[in-house]
Protein backbone atom coordinates (compact mmCIF):
# COMPACT_ATOMS: atom_id res chain seq x y z
CA UNK A 1 0.00 0.00 0.00
CA UNK A 2 1.05 3.46 -0.79
CA UNK A 3 -0.23 6.99 -0.35
CA UNK A 4 -1.24 8.79 3.23
CA UNK A 5 -1.55 5.98 5.87
CA UNK A 6 -5.01 6.60 7.55
CA UNK A 7 -5.94 6.10 11.16
CA UNK A 8 -9.22 7.50 13.30
CA UNK A 9 -10.13 7.41 16.63
CA UNK A 10 -14.29 6.23 16.85
CA UNK A 11 -16.27 8.04 19.85
CA UNK A 12 -19.49 9.18 20.96
CA UNK A 13 -18.87 11.94 21.61
CA UNK A 14 -15.16 12.41 19.63
CA UNK A 15 -14.99 16.07 18.85
CA UNK A 16 -13.18 16.26 22.45
CA UNK A 17 -10.35 13.24 22.27
CA UNK A 18 -7.00 14.68 22.53
CA UNK A 19 -5.77 11.79 19.95
CA UNK A 20 -5.34 13.56 16.77
CA UNK A 21 -3.43 15.61 18.25
CA UNK A 22 -1.10 13.00 20.18
CA UNK A 23 -0.60 11.44 16.89
CA UNK A 24 -0.51 14.53 15.07
CA UNK A 25 2.67 15.32 16.60
CA UNK A 26 4.44 12.28 16.19
CA UNK A 27 3.65 12.03 12.13
CA UNK A 28 4.63 15.71 12.04
CA UNK A 29 8.00 14.38 14.11
CA UNK A 30 8.60 11.49 11.90
CA UNK A 31 7.70 13.39 9.06
CA UNK A 32 5.34 10.25 8.03
CA UNK A 33 2.73 10.67 5.37
CA UNK A 34 -0.37 9.85 7.53
CA UNK A 35 -3.42 11.51 8.77
CA UNK A 36 -5.70 11.01 12.08
CA UNK A 37 -8.80 12.10 12.58
CA UNK A 38 -11.47 12.09 14.97
CA UNK A 39 -15.02 10.62 13.63
CA UNK A 40 -18.22 11.01 15.96
CA UNK A 41 -20.14 7.40 15.30
CA UNK A 42 -23.71 6.79 17.50
CA UNK A 43 -23.68 3.07 18.52
CA UNK A 44 -25.99 1.63 16.42
CA UNK A 45 -23.57 3.07 13.33
CA UNK A 46 -20.43 1.68 15.21
CA UNK A 47 -19.16 -1.87 13.39
CA UNK A 48 -20.61 -0.15 9.87
CA UNK A 49 -18.55 2.41 10.52
CA UNK A 50 -15.09 0.56 11.36
CA UNK A 51 -15.79 -1.72 8.06
CA UNK A 52 -16.25 1.68 5.93
CA UNK A 53 -12.85 2.83 7.56
CA UNK A 54 -11.80 -0.80 6.63
CA UNK A 55 -12.62 -1.02 2.86
CA UNK A 56 -11.32 2.38 2.68
CA UNK A 57 -7.92 2.23 3.05
CA UNK A 58 -7.41 3.04 6.55
CA UNK A 59 -4.94 0.86 8.62
CA UNK A 60 -6.86 0.70 11.81
CA UNK A 61 -8.36 2.60 14.20
CA UNK A 62 -8.39 3.65 18.25
CA UNK A 63 -11.51 3.63 20.16
CA UNK A 64 -12.95 5.18 22.76
CA UNK A 65 -16.59 5.33 24.83
CA UNK A 66 -19.04 4.17 24.58
CA UNK A 67 -18.03 1.90 21.94
CA UNK A 68 -14.95 -0.15 23.64
CA UNK A 69 -16.95 -3.22 24.09
CA UNK A 70 -18.58 -3.12 20.90
CA UNK A 71 -15.32 -3.19 18.90
CA UNK A 72 -14.54 -6.58 21.25
CA UNK A 73 -17.23 -7.88 19.59
CA UNK A 74 -16.78 -6.74 16.26
CA UNK A 75 -13.10 -8.20 15.84
CA UNK A 76 -11.77 -11.03 14.10
CA UNK A 77 -9.22 -11.68 16.51
CA UNK A 78 -8.24 -9.71 19.77
CA UNK A 79 -5.24 -10.15 21.86
CA UNK A 80 -5.68 -12.40 25.58
CA UNK A 81 -5.18 -8.81 27.48
CA UNK A 82 -8.29 -7.34 25.69
CA UNK A 83 -10.00 -10.67 26.22
CA UNK A 84 -9.67 -10.35 29.65
CA UNK A 85 -10.31 -6.59 30.01
CA UNK A 86 -13.45 -7.13 28.04
CA UNK A 87 -12.99 -4.06 25.68
CA UNK A 88 -10.54 -2.99 22.85
CA UNK A 89 -9.35 0.49 21.98
CA UNK A 90 -6.88 -0.36 19.57
CA UNK A 91 -8.04 -2.15 15.89
CA UNK A 92 -5.91 -3.12 13.27
CA UNK A 93 -6.86 -3.85 9.53
CA UNK A 94 -4.86 -6.88 8.04
CA UNK A 95 -4.49 -6.72 4.58
CA UNK A 96 -6.62 -9.51 3.90
CA UNK A 97 -9.63 -6.98 5.35
CA UNK A 98 -9.38 -9.14 9.20
CA UNK A 99 -10.09 -6.84 11.95
CA UNK A 100 -7.58 -7.04 15.19
CA UNK A 101 -8.38 -5.82 18.40
CA UNK A 102 -6.05 -5.37 21.36
CA UNK A 103 -6.31 -2.59 24.28
CA UNK A 104 -3.22 -0.54 25.59
CA UNK A 105 -4.98 1.17 28.28
CA UNK A 106 -2.93 -0.67 30.81
CA UNK A 107 0.37 -0.36 29.17
CA UNK A 108 -0.33 3.51 28.93
CA UNK A 109 -1.21 3.54 32.68
CA UNK A 110 1.89 1.46 33.71
CA UNK A 111 4.26 3.35 31.27
CA UNK A 112 2.90 6.78 32.27
CA UNK A 113 3.09 5.72 36.69
CA UNK A 114 6.93 4.31 35.80
CA UNK A 115 7.33 7.62 34.30
CA UNK A 116 6.36 9.82 36.62
CA UNK A 117 7.03 7.99 39.92
CA UNK A 118 9.54 5.29 41.20
CA UNK A 119 6.42 3.40 42.42
CA UNK A 120 7.04 -0.60 42.07
CA UNK A 121 4.40 -3.08 42.59
CA UNK A 122 6.36 -4.93 45.58
CA UNK A 123 5.85 -1.27 47.40
CA UNK A 124 2.31 -2.75 48.75
CA UNK A 125 -1.23 -2.83 48.19
CA UNK A 126 -3.40 -0.65 45.69
CA UNK A 127 -6.29 1.20 45.91
CA UNK A 128 -8.18 1.11 42.69
CA UNK A 129 -11.31 3.91 42.71
CA UNK A 130 -14.08 2.81 39.89
CA UNK A 131 -15.09 -0.08 37.74
CA UNK A 132 -15.60 1.64 34.95
CA UNK A 133 -14.09 0.77 31.58
CA UNK A 134 -10.38 2.56 32.28
CA UNK A 135 -10.53 0.75 35.80
CA UNK A 136 -10.96 -2.47 34.50
CA UNK A 137 -7.69 -1.70 32.32
CA UNK A 138 -5.86 -0.63 35.22
CA UNK A 139 -6.80 -3.44 37.21
CA UNK A 140 -5.49 -6.13 35.45
CA UNK A 141 -2.06 -3.94 34.16
CA UNK A 142 -1.68 -3.59 38.82
CA UNK A 143 -2.39 -7.42 38.68
CA UNK A 144 -0.09 -8.05 36.10
CA UNK A 145 2.39 -6.03 37.33
CA UNK A 146 2.65 -7.95 40.82
CA UNK A 147 0.82 -5.60 43.52
CA UNK A 148 0.26 -7.59 46.66
CA UNK A 149 -3.43 -6.62 47.09
CA UNK A 150 -5.88 -4.76 45.11
CA UNK A 151 -8.38 -2.95 46.55
CA UNK A 152 -11.67 -2.14 44.34
CA UNK A 153 -13.79 0.74 45.61
CA UNK A 154 -16.50 2.02 43.47
CA UNK A 155 -19.68 4.22 44.23
CA UNK A 156 -22.13 1.02 42.67
CA UNK A 157 -20.71 -2.14 44.30
CA UNK A 158 -22.32 -4.60 42.74
CA UNK A 159 -19.95 -3.03 39.85
CA UNK A 160 -17.21 -3.36 41.84
CA UNK A 161 -17.71 -7.66 42.66
CA UNK A 162 -18.67 -8.37 39.06
CA UNK A 163 -15.68 -6.85 38.23
CA UNK A 164 -14.14 -8.79 41.09
CA UNK A 165 -15.43 -11.99 40.10
CA UNK A 166 -14.13 -11.31 36.34
CA UNK A 167 -11.04 -10.92 37.67
CA UNK A 168 -10.32 -14.51 39.41
CA UNK A 169 -7.33 -13.49 41.46
CA UNK A 170 -7.29 -13.69 45.23
CA UNK A 171 -5.23 -10.40 45.79
CA UNK A 172 -8.48 -8.45 44.73
CA UNK A 173 -10.63 -7.14 47.35
CA UNK A 174 -14.15 -5.17 46.73
CA UNK A 175 -14.97 -2.05 49.55
CA UNK A 176 -17.84 -0.29 50.20
CA UNK A 177 -17.62 3.03 48.76
CA UNK A 178 -18.55 4.48 52.39
CA UNK A 179 -15.79 2.88 53.24
CA UNK A 180 -13.19 4.59 50.80
CA UNK A 181 -11.12 6.52 53.60
CA UNK A 182 -10.49 3.88 55.91
CA UNK A 183 -8.67 1.92 53.26
CA UNK A 184 -6.10 4.03 52.79
CA UNK A 185 -3.89 3.05 55.49
CA UNK A 186 -1.26 1.13 54.35
CA UNK A 187 -1.94 1.54 50.79
CA UNK A 188 1.24 2.46 48.59
CA UNK A 189 -0.81 3.41 45.50
CA UNK A 190 -3.99 5.55 45.38
CA UNK A 191 -5.74 5.81 41.58
CA UNK A 192 -8.70 7.40 40.81
CA UNK A 193 -9.92 6.11 37.49
CA UNK A 194 -13.49 7.52 38.07
CA UNK A 195 -14.63 10.46 36.48
CA UNK A 196 -14.88 12.49 39.90
CA UNK A 197 -12.31 15.58 39.74
CA UNK A 198 -12.94 15.93 36.03
CA UNK A 199 -13.88 19.43 34.43
CA UNK A 200 -17.90 19.58 34.82
CA UNK A 201 -18.13 17.19 37.25
CA UNK A 202 -18.15 17.10 41.13
CA UNK A 203 -14.55 16.40 42.82
CA UNK A 204 -13.85 13.45 43.89
CA UNK A 205 -14.93 13.84 48.10
CA UNK A 206 -11.52 11.59 49.65
CA UNK A 207 -9.58 13.40 53.05
CA UNK A 208 -5.90 11.85 52.66
CA UNK A 209 -5.13 11.93 56.61
CA UNK A 210 -4.67 8.17 56.95
CA UNK A 211 -2.65 8.19 53.66
CA UNK A 212 1.33 7.68 54.02
CA UNK A 213 2.92 10.33 52.61
CA UNK A 214 5.03 7.93 50.69
CA UNK A 215 2.37 6.49 48.56
CA UNK A 216 2.17 7.51 45.08
CA UNK A 217 -1.44 9.55 44.10
CA UNK A 218 -2.43 8.53 40.26
CA UNK A 219 -5.26 10.54 39.01
CA UNK A 220 -6.28 9.51 35.17
CA UNK A 221 -8.60 12.60 35.08
CA UNK A 222 -6.66 15.19 32.94
CA UNK A 223 -9.17 17.63 32.55
CA UNK A 224 -8.17 19.90 34.71
CA UNK A 225 -4.69 18.27 34.63
CA UNK A 226 -4.19 19.23 38.27
CA UNK A 227 -7.21 17.79 39.91
CA UNK A 228 -8.26 18.40 43.50
CA UNK A 229 -6.86 15.27 44.15
CA UNK A 230 -3.48 15.70 43.05
CA UNK A 231 -3.61 19.27 44.07
CA UNK A 232 -4.48 18.04 47.94
CA UNK A 233 -1.95 15.33 47.58
CA UNK A 234 1.00 16.92 46.44
CA UNK A 235 0.29 19.71 49.03
CA UNK A 236 0.61 16.85 52.03
CA UNK A 237 3.95 16.10 50.03
CA UNK A 238 2.80 12.77 48.38
CA UNK A 239 4.18 12.02 45.04
CA UNK A 240 1.59 12.90 42.26
CA UNK A 241 0.91 11.26 38.83
CA UNK A 242 -1.47 12.93 36.53
CA UNK A 243 -3.25 11.45 33.49
CA UNK A 244 -2.33 12.73 30.70
CA UNK A 245 0.95 10.72 30.54
CA UNK A 246 -1.45 7.73 30.36
CA UNK A 247 -3.10 8.99 27.07
CA UNK A 248 -0.02 9.53 25.38
CA UNK A 249 1.27 5.92 26.36
CA UNK A 250 -1.55 3.86 25.47
CA UNK A 251 -1.47 5.40 21.82
CA UNK A 252 1.95 4.44 21.07
CA UNK A 253 1.06 0.51 19.84
CA UNK A 254 -1.30 2.26 17.63
CA UNK A 255 0.65 4.13 16.30
CA UNK A 256 3.58 2.02 15.67
CA UNK A 257 1.34 -0.76 13.93
CA UNK A 258 -0.52 1.88 11.51
CA UNK A 259 2.30 4.21 10.64
CA UNK A 260 4.95 1.66 10.66
CA UNK A 261 7.59 3.69 13.24
CA UNK A 262 7.87 3.38 16.99
CA UNK A 263 6.94 6.99 18.28
CA UNK A 264 9.59 8.96 19.85
CA UNK A 265 9.23 8.76 23.60
CA UNK A 266 12.64 10.49 24.68
CA UNK A 267 11.73 12.91 27.43
CA UNK A 268 12.67 15.55 25.17
CA UNK A 269 9.66 14.50 22.46
CA UNK A 270 7.57 13.84 25.60
CA UNK A 271 7.43 17.09 27.21
CA UNK A 272 7.11 18.85 23.93
CA UNK A 273 3.89 16.63 23.07
CA UNK A 274 2.79 17.31 26.59
CA UNK A 275 3.31 21.20 26.17
CA UNK A 276 1.10 20.29 22.38
CA UNK A 277 -1.80 19.16 24.62
CA UNK A 278 -1.84 21.64 27.13
CA UNK A 279 -1.94 24.48 24.91
CA UNK A 280 -4.93 22.66 22.91
CA UNK A 281 -6.75 22.03 26.42
CA UNK A 282 -5.89 26.00 27.17
CA UNK A 283 -6.96 26.78 23.73
CA UNK A 284 -10.68 24.97 24.21
CA UNK A 285 -11.42 27.08 27.31
CA UNK A 286 -10.55 30.32 25.79
CA UNK A 287 -14.17 31.73 24.84
CA UNK A 288 -15.06 31.66 21.52
CA UNK A 289 -14.30 34.91 19.35
CA UNK A 290 -10.71 35.33 21.61
CA UNK A 291 -7.54 33.88 20.33
P1 LIG B 1 -16.89 4.86 32.79
O1 LIG B 1 -16.75 3.48 32.24
O2 LIG B 1 -18.11 5.65 32.45
O3 LIG B 1 -16.77 4.76 34.40
C1 LIG B 1 -17.01 5.88 35.22
C2 LIG B 1 -16.62 5.58 36.64
O4 LIG B 1 -16.79 6.77 37.44
C3 LIG B 1 -17.46 4.50 37.30
O5 LIG B 1 -16.68 3.77 38.22
C4 LIG B 1 -18.52 5.35 38.03
O6 LIG B 1 -19.11 4.70 39.15
C5 LIG B 1 -17.68 6.49 38.52
N1 LIG B 1 -18.49 7.67 38.83
C6 LIG B 1 -19.12 8.49 37.95
N2 LIG B 1 -19.80 9.46 38.61
C7 LIG B 1 -19.60 9.22 39.94
C8 LIG B 1 -20.04 9.87 41.12
N3 LIG B 1 -20.83 10.96 41.09
N4 LIG B 1 -19.64 9.38 42.32
C9 LIG B 1 -18.85 8.28 42.38
N5 LIG B 1 -18.40 7.61 41.29
C10 LIG B 1 -18.77 8.09 40.07
O7 LIG B 1 -15.66 5.78 32.34
P2 LIG B 1 -14.13 5.35 32.08
O8 LIG B 1 -13.92 5.14 30.63
O9 LIG B 1 -13.76 4.27 33.01
O10 LIG B 1 -13.38 6.72 32.45
C11 LIG B 1 -13.30 7.20 33.78
C12 LIG B 1 -12.48 8.49 33.81
O11 LIG B 1 -11.15 8.21 33.38
C13 LIG B 1 -13.01 9.58 32.85
O12 LIG B 1 -12.88 10.82 33.49
C14 LIG B 1 -12.05 9.52 31.66
O13 LIG B 1 -11.89 10.77 31.04
C15 LIG B 1 -10.75 9.09 32.34
N6 LIG B 1 -9.89 8.33 31.44
C16 LIG B 1 -8.60 8.77 31.25
C17 LIG B 1 -7.75 8.06 30.42
C18 LIG B 1 -6.35 8.55 30.20
O14 LIG B 1 -5.75 8.15 29.20
N7 LIG B 1 -5.82 9.35 31.09
C19 LIG B 1 -8.19 6.90 29.77
C20 LIG B 1 -9.52 6.46 29.99
C21 LIG B 1 -10.36 7.20 30.83
P3 LIG B 1 -20.48 3.87 38.99
O15 LIG B 1 -20.07 2.49 38.51
O16 LIG B 1 -21.05 3.87 40.36
O17 LIG B 1 -21.32 4.59 37.98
Amino acid sequence: MTGTRKAAVLGYPAKHSLSPQVHGFWLARHRIDGRYEAIEVRPEAFAAELARLRDAGYRGANVTLPHKEAALAAMDGVDALARRIGAVNTVVFAADGKMFGSNTDGFGFLENLHAQSSWQAADGPAILLGAGGAAKAIAVALLDAGVPRLDLVNRTEDRAAALARALGDDRVRVTGWDRREEMLAGAALLVNATSLGMAGKAPLALSLDALSNRAVVNDIVYVPLETPLLAAARRRGNRVVDGLGMLIHQARPGFEAWFGQAPDVSPDALAALRRTLLDALAAREKPAGKT
